[in-house]
Parts: structure tokens; C-alpha cells; sequence
């Protein structure tokens, strides 16, 4: 189980050599885009935002204990936790898939005097 939580996990966005701290969300612009911000916490982008509750719905309706942690966790936690539920993971590949996929289908953020590669 471990090594596929890694593998889930370690999947990257697209990313430019620009410093950690300046990789802002593509959406918000207000925090680091990872993929903790991303899956469960930016909440500028409506579609993102709907996908996400409707996840989340689904995942508390299998796993209802990932309710009850869900608000003492920190997200990474919780995304770590979603995948090794045994009720949770079979949603979680695919949220990751359709989240990704609305992430890449926008503009990166690009700080000025940075460019791609
Ligand atoms: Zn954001």
C-alpha cells in the first residue's frame, strides 16, 4: 500500500524552475500550488470546487471515519489518509485525474522575470 500511496502522490503537476515559494496557484494566486492546495483546499475555481465537494461526498459516504478526521488533519494528512481507506481509495484516482486535469487545462502562474523552459 505504500508504494502506491508514494506513487499517487509523487505525480507532478507541469512545473517551471521557479522557486518553491513562488510557484503561487494557478486560480487563487494566494498560496503554493501543490497538490495539497490544489485537491482540498483552493477555492477560487468553481469547477475545481464542485468536483472536490462532490468527492468528498462520495469518500464520507464510503469511509464515514474520513469525516470525522477530515476537519483535525492537515490536507496532505488527509490525502494520505484518504488513500490508505480501504472504502476511499477506489474514489481518490479518480478525483486526483479530473482535478489534474482542470489544473492543466489552465494558464500556469508565471512570476514576472521567470519564464518557462
Ligand atoms: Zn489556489
Amino acid at each position: 500500500m505504500t508504494k502506491y500511496i508514494r506513487l499517487i502522490l509523487s505525480s507532478t503537476l507541469p512545473r517551471a524552475p521557479i522557486p518553491r515559494h513562488m510557484r503561487l496557484c494557478r486560480f487563487c494566486r494566494a498560496a503554493v500550488e501543490d497538490k495539497s492546495h490544489v485537491l482540498l483546499e483552493c477555492a477560487v475555481h468553481g469547477p475545481l470546487v464542485d468536483l472536490r465537494e462532490a468527492f468528498l461526498a462520495q469518500v464520507f459516504a464510503l469511509d464515514p471515519n474520513l469525516e470525522v478526521v477530515f476537519p483535525g488533519l492537515a490536507h496532505y494528512d488527509f490525502l494520505v489518509k484518504i488513500i490508505a481507506s480501504r472504502r476511499g481509495v477506489v474514489r481518490v484516482a479518480r478525483y486526483i485525474f479530473e482535478a489534474f486535469q482542470l489544473v492543466r487545462a489552465a494558464k500556469m502562474f508565471i512570476p514576472e522575470g521567470y519564464n518557462l523552459p
